[in-house]
Formats: structure tokens, sequence, C-alpha cells
């Protein structure tokens, strides 16, 4: 019989992430659909909070190695960590969140057990009692369905995929797992991040505002307006906290050494080249592209587009609703109504 693993970094004095009970959701899910149980293993200097906050979650046992030295997001503290839980519990199945730390020892520690390692698991489910795995093709265009034989199965699971588990928090029992941290070479000097009204891309946020090349083109009025339309959308950021995401045009005419928009950067480009973001809404401006509306938005829950293109085949094909209207207005007028 089948039997699985959560395992996640933990930070001192924190529940975990929502990246992470994302991913414990869907360990409870497939647990339940293969009608087996499920144990929990967190890494970290001090886990206790993290467990804490999942101490009802239906887990059979928390596992933990705790210290110091596991504290620092590092290949080999991590992956040491991850398989002394991994050997302790004997799952069959491990499952993490993706993100840098779990990502980047999955392979590793999967060698290590002598199993197999899938990343980008965007789907679990039990088929005839076995576990299968979803992973998406061709730039998001073709799903397929996937299984295994060799054990254990390491696998990474995509952020948005599921909800949060969400549950009462309680003193959870935690289980001390022993572990030699092994020698470093390498160790955390700090983080040095963007002011946070300049970091653009956010995951978590609720909205994907996607801008097009239009916002850069000669208007009806025969004239650019490039500043205008970095304020106005700069200003629709801050107020609404969505995250912005763009077309490959658009963030080309950089390197191309057009006026642009100086915010965006290819980070924030969507589409068959670029990313395709999960958020519950989307709204696509001055944008015509076959790429950002069919692959960019692949998982975007609600779609919405402002053109000035009433016949855009994109955007009337893929948006939920189409607004044909200059964006310009549009978004003066939004921003005026939100900050009200
Ligand atoms: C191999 C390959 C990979 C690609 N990968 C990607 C990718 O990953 N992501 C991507 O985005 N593209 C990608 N592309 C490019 C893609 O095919 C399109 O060329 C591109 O997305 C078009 O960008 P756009 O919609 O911003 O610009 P445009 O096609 O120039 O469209 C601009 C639109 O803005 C409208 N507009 C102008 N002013 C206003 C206004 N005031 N109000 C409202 N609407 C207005 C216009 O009517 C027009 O419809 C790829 C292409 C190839 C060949």
């Amino acid at each position: 019989m089948e039997t699985i693993l959560f395992l996640s970094p933990a930070e001192a004095g924190s529940p975990l992430s929502k990246n992470a009970l994302e991913a414990l959701a869907t360990t409870k899910q497939l647990a339940d659909a293969l009608g087996t149980t499920f144990s929990v293993g967190l890494w970290g200097d001090d886990p206790k909070v993290a467990a804490d906050g999942i101490a009802s979650c239906g887990a059979t046992k928390i596992l933990a190695v705790t210290g110091a030295e596991f504290a620092q997001p590092r290949y080999a503290t991590d992956a040491a960590a991850a398989e002394a839980l991994a050997r302790t519990d004997g799952a069959t199945i491990v499952i993490g969140p993706s993100g840098s730390r779990w990502n980047r020892i999955l392979a590793g520690v999967a060698h290590r057990l002598g199993g197999r390692a899938d990343s980008h698991v965007t789907g679990l489910s039990a088929v005839e009692g076995s576990p299968v795995i979803a992973r998406w093709y061709y730039r998001q265009r073709m799903e397929s369905l996937q299984t295994r034989t060799q054990r254990p199965w390491l696998l990474a699971v995509e952020s948005g995929i599921a909800p949060a588990w969400q549950g009462t928090p309680g003193a959870a029992t935690v289980e001390a797992v022993a572990c030699t941290p092994p020698a470093a070479r390498s160790k955390v000097a700090g983080i040095e991040a963007q002011a946070a009204d300049l970091q653009t891309i956010r995951p978590d946020a609720n909205l994907l505002f996607v801008t097009g090349a239009g916002w850069t083109k000669k208007q009806p009025d025969g004239q650019v307006k490039v500043e205008q339309a970095q304020k106005l959308i700069l200003g629709f950021l801050g107020l609404s906290r969505a995250s912005l995401g763009s077309t490959k045009s658009l963030v080309d005419l950089h390197g191309e050494g057009q006026a642009t928009l100086t915010f965006l950067t290819h980070m924030n480009q969507v589409g068959q080249t670029g990313s395709t973001p999960r958020h519950a809404k989307g709204l696509a401006t001055c944008c015509h592209g076959e790429e950002p509306h069919t692959v960019g938005w692949r998982f975007i829950g609600e779609r919405r587009a402002i053109s000035l293109d009433a016949n855009c085949g994109w955007a009337r094909g893929k948006a939920d609703v189409l607004y044909v209207a200059d964006a310009f207005a549009v978004v003066e007028k939004v921003n005026e109504l939100l900050a009200k």
C-alpha cells in the first residue's frame, strides 16, 4: 500500500507558507483518494509554530529536523534534512511545494533515495488505486496524466492548483529526526529585495493586469503617450495591488531601443515564451497577441480585455468579457474610482 509524506522547510516562528499549505491540501486529497494515510516532515531552526498551525490536518505524525544550520536555504542542508525525513518515514510518495528550496533538492534527494522525481505537477489523483500525476506540455497547451512504478516517487506540486489547507491550529506532537548537518560551503549573507512598490510581479494577487504594445503605439489623436501610459499603469497597480504581466512585443521594445514602459522586464512576460501565472482574474489591455491570450491566460479564472479593436479574434475568443474601448480612458476612470 502507498504511504505519503508531505515535506516542507519551515521558517522559525511562522506558519507554513500559502504555497506549502496548498501542497498539503493536495497531499491530503491524494491520501483520501488512495484510501491511505499521510505524514508530515518539516525542517528549520524551529518548526514548532509551523507544526502547530497544521496540528489538525489529519497527518498520522509530524516529523521534524531541527537546528540553526537548517534555517538557511542551501542545497547541502536542505537535501540532508529532506533525505533524513524521507528515510525515517519510509513513504512511497513524497510531496513538496514547488519553490526554490524544494525544486533545488528534488532530483538530488530522489537519487539518494534510489527513487524518481517529477516537478511541475499540477494535479494528483488516484486511478484504480494507483497515484496519477498531471503535467502540462508545449507551453501549457497539452495536459498529460502519468504514473510511475519506481518508488519512492518525489513530486514538486505547483502553486495555485488547490485552495490552501485551512484548519484549527493546535499543540502538535513533533517527533524529532536526527540529522547531522553536512559541511556547508555557502551561507546566506542577507537578502536584497526591491522596494515593495517596484515589485510588480505578485503571484498572490487576485488580479493579473496584462499590458500590450498598444500602450506605446500612436493613438487615434496621432500622439504617442508612453509617459501617460506609465503613470496610469503604475497608478492602477498601486491602487489595485494587481500583478503585472506583459506581452512579448511590449517587453521586447526595450531591447530594440524604443520608448517603452521602464518598469517592465522579460520577467513580466506571459505566454508561450513567458510565464503562465495563476490568478483568479485577468484584465488584458491594449493587447492583441495569440500567445498572451491563449497560453499566458491558460490558468486565469475570469478573463476580461480592453481593446480598441472590436475584431481582435483572440480577445473575442478568449476573454469572457471584451470592452471595446480606449484603455487610457478606462484605466484613468478606474483609477479615479479606486482612489475614492
Ligand atoms: C515563437 C513565438 C513565441 C511568442 N511568444 C510570445 C509570448 O510568450 N508572449 C507574448 O505576449 N507574445 C509572444 N509572441 C508574440 C505574439 O505572437 C504577438 O506578436 C504579441 O503578443 C503581440 O503583442 P501585443 O498584443 O502587445 O501587440 P499588438 O499586436 O501590436 O497589439 C496591440 C493592440 O493594442 C490595441 N490598442 C492600441 N491602443 C489602444 C488603446 N488606447 N486602448 C485599447 N487598445 C488599444 C490595438 O488595437 C491592438 O489590438 C510570440 C511569437 C512567436 C513567433
